[in-house]
């Protein structure tokens, strides 16, 4: 649009001059080294403006004629940037769809076609990994080191080599260094304390949770769970070591800072009752069943008791705990067990069936078995309770959150997939009860108790399929 009203501009000058001399005619006589040229003004005019064009135009062809090489330079450099920085894209689409071949052959093109190494040395890393060549990965990993850029990328890299190839010392030395250099990474973080939790370094790991919290790479809640967790496996360590002072120090700030942790107040209250110190440990149990019963503390409980505490003397303590927090579940079983070695038949009895109304579980039905068999020798009644038993909900038991595994004692590791802080209180489903057959199964009365109480059906009939 500009480009047209400036060329109808400039065409009207030229007309505007054109009329202006065919309007005022004239002429001019050049003498010159014997010639003689006459002409008119208009003529002349057009002439000397022909000659300024045509000089123009000879100086931009000149100039263009000069500037030729370079320029053709300039093209080839950006073609050849093109194609590398295309070569780069295709070896990391290689990397990511696992085409080691592709990976490699895009790498070296790349390297050759950039000369930029911080670029091409990530991905030549990756291509040797891809190819199963370790090392040399790590020679290129260990090349981005030197680099402030790389450097980062390259800590990583050897960082999960050295993790693949278990060597956690290794591993946590790149991870502090990774630390320094970008201390609010959810990764580091998250590496530096899962590494120093392996290595029961927990005073290290405690750190590094505090950083994680201030970072908000973990929030505050779960930061005081974790916290309580290591606390008490440090208190465990300190115990190993035969400081109990200590110990009993770290177990003390678990439990100030998660008073109703169960781990935490049970190893309090056995560490106080090793210390001498029984009444205190009671004390902490009971308070401590007040916010969260918990079979574990009564289980302390029991063993808390004087040597010679006959059944009916134990019945009277469990009634005191019960008391704190009337109804619970896990205080009438405590309790109905108690009674039922103490022979108070009718009380056992009312104390399971309230169980039994709010949370049937295998253990209350296999008590109730006890106490028919025990009361009266009703083996029919026992065998009723124990069918039921078999298709109840299995006692609650400290169960993975990551991978579902059960184990009877807490500890701050899973011991099946190693995930730190994960073990929690309840009934682990779909990991202790297996179906192992196809098909239904009914399950004959049988005499056996223990039988009858496992998952497993009894064998296929002759010929028939084998359970897979
Ligand atoms: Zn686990």
């Amino acid at each position: 649009m500009r480009r047209a009203l400036f060329f109808f501009l400039k065409l009207a000058i030229v007309i505007a001059v054109a009329v202006w001399l065919v309007e005022r005619p004239g002429s001019v006589a050049i003498e010159w080294g014997g010639y003689l040229v006459e002409t008119s003004t208009g003529v002349l005019i057009l002439l000397v403006g022909l000659l300024v064009v045509l000089a123009a135009l000879g100086y931009r062809l000149w100039h263009g004629v000069l500037r030729a090489p370079g320029r053709m330079r300039q093209k080839r450099h950006a073609a050849r940037r093109e194609k590398g920085y295309r070569a780069l894209t295709q070896g990391m689409v290689a990397v990511a769809a696992g085409d080691a071949e592709a990976a490699q052959r895009y790498a070296r093109r790349a390297d050759i076609l950039l000369h930029e190494p911080p670029l091409t040395m990530l991905l030549s890393a990756q291509a040797a990994q891809l190819n199963g060549d370790q090392e040399a990965a790590r020679r290129y990993f260990e090349a981005m080191l030197k680099r402030p850029e790389t450097e980062f990328l390259g800590l990583r890299g050897l960082l999960n080599q050295s993790l693949r190839t278990d060597d956690p010392a290794r591993a946590l030395a790149l991870a502090h260094r990774a630390r320094a250099l970008k201390p609010k990474t959810p990764w580091v973080l998250h590496t530096c304390m899962d590494l120093e939790i392996r290595q029961g370094r927990w005073g290290d790991a405690l750190r590094t949770l505090d950083d994680a919290v201030r970072a908000r790479v973990i929030d505050p809640e779960r930061g005081r769970r974790l916290r309580a967790s290591m606390l008490v496996e440090r208190s465990r360590a300190a115990e190993g070591k035969g400081d109990l002072r200590a110990a009993a120090e770290f177990v003390h700030t678990a439990t100030q800072l998660l008073p109703d942790f169960v781990p935490a107040v049970v190893r309090e209250a056995s560490l106080l009752d090793r210390a001498g110190k029984r009444k205190a440990a009671v004390k902490l149990i009971e308070r401590g069943w007040e916010r969260e019963p918990h079979p574990d503390l009564v289980r302390l409980y029991n063993a808390l008791g004087p040597a010679d505490e006959d059944a009916l003397a134990r019945v009277k303590r469990l009634e005191r705990l019960n008391s704190l927090r009337p109804d619970h579940p896990d205080g009438l079983t405590a309790l109905a067990e108690a009674e039922l070695a103490a022979q108070l038949w009718g009380s056992a009895r009312t104390h399971l069936l309230k169980v039994e109304a709010v949370r049937p579980s295998r253990r209350v039905y296999q008590l109730l078995a006890d106490l028919e068999q025990s009361e009266h020798g009703d083996s029919a009644a026992a065998r009723t309770w124990l069918a039921k038993a078999s298709s109840a909900d299995p006692e609650p038991a400290w169960t993975c959150t990551d991978c579902g595994a059960a184990a009877e004692i807490w500890t701050g590791l899973c011991g099946n997939c190693g995930s730190f802080g994960t073990l929690s209180w309840r009934v682990p489903h779909g990991t202790i009860r297996l179906s192992p057959v196809p098909r239904p199964v009914t399950l004959p009365a049988r005499a056996d108790p223990a039988a009858q109480d496992r998952q497993f059906p009894v064998a296929p009939a002759a010929g028939g399929a084998t359970a897979s």
